[in-house]
């Protein structure tokens, strides 16, 4: 028989356990520079960024146009390589590699949304949503399983078969959102999700990231210019001249599913011609 301060120890191992693995690095930036060079121009665009993001963080980066915000998501979505300083994603020291090996990693760990949701227009959210697993998964029945699962976790369960013109831009970016899962990534990044979104729809969008935060403990970096977005992250970064300026937790969090039961209810456009 097990005593009962065994049993509090063990419980107290998984709880360390649980600790750990919520606090585990997932993106590690170490004084990252980034220069641009443009013919004798030299364009200085990050000096010196040291950052860490931990395993289920809702992180919203902000700061003035210019201040290099898009050329860190650039480097943290392995699109792009730092001049100087070291990125580690998920445990692995990225800063090197080359552009094919930067490809896989990106199929692999990382999922995007854009502010123009970049959809592919003459192909049905389904087949948008399944796009990311033509690379890596070449079960036809698990990949339309996979993608009607995202497409369901925001809320497009019966709009599979909906071209982009045929749906609002709300229900285009959770086209997106779902893409941006279909792969269990490790993180999401989103580079103004909600600049082309009304206020409402935009409220609904951060309900899905804040569910999957929550929920799911998908990491998630975004940028926005929006005060108000920010606040429903749980830490705000502000950028300057290519360093952070602030760093800060947000105290008082929106809670968008809160504030959506408050709003009132709308019928969506469902036109299907
Ligand atoms: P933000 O997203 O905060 O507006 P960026 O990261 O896009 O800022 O830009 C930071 C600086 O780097 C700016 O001065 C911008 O003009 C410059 N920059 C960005 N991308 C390039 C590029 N591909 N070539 C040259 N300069 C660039
Ligand atoms: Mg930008």
């Amino acid at each position: 028989m097990i005593s009962v301060t065994e049993l509090e120890a063990k419980e107290k191992r998984t709880d360390d356990d649980l600790e750990q693995r919520v606090a585990q690095p997932v993106i590690q930036l170490s004084h990252v520079h980034k220069v641009y060079y443009m013919g004798d121009v030299e364009v200085h665009a990050l000096r010196g960024i040291t950052l860490t993001v931990k395993k289920g963080e809702f992180v919203a980066i902000m700061g003035a146009s210019g201040s290099g915000k898009s050329t860190t998501m650039n480097i943290i979505g392995c699109l792009d390589r730092p001049t100087k300083g070291t990125y580690i994603l998920d445990g692995q020291d990225v800063s090197e590699l080359s552009r094919d090996e930067r490809a896989d990693i990106r199929n692999q760990k990382i999922g995007f949304v854009f502010q123009g949701f970049n959809l592919l227009a003459r192909t049905s959210a389904l087949e948008n949503v399944e796009l990311p697993m033509l690379y890596s998964n070449n079960n036809t029945a698990d990949r339309h399983q996979r993608a009607l699962k995202a497409l369901s976790e925001v809320g497009l369960s019966g709009r599979e078969q909906s071209h982009p013109n045929q749906l609002s831009g709300g229900q285009q970016q959770r086209v997106a959102i779902a893409r941006a899962l279909v792969n269990q990534p490790a993180l999401i990044l989103a580079d103004e999700p909600t600049g082309n979104l009304d206020s409402r729809t935009s409220v609904e969008v951060m309900e899905i990231f804040q569910r999957l935060n929550r929920d799911d403990h998908i990491t998630l970096i975004l940028v926005t210019h929006e005060h108000d977005i920010a606040e429903y992250a749980s830490r705000v970064i502000v950028f300057k001249d290519g360093k952070i300026k602030n760093d800060y937790l947000v105290t008082n969090r929106r809670d968008a599913a809160e504030e959506l039961k408050l709003l009132p209810p709308i019928i969506e456009d469902d036109d299907d011609e």
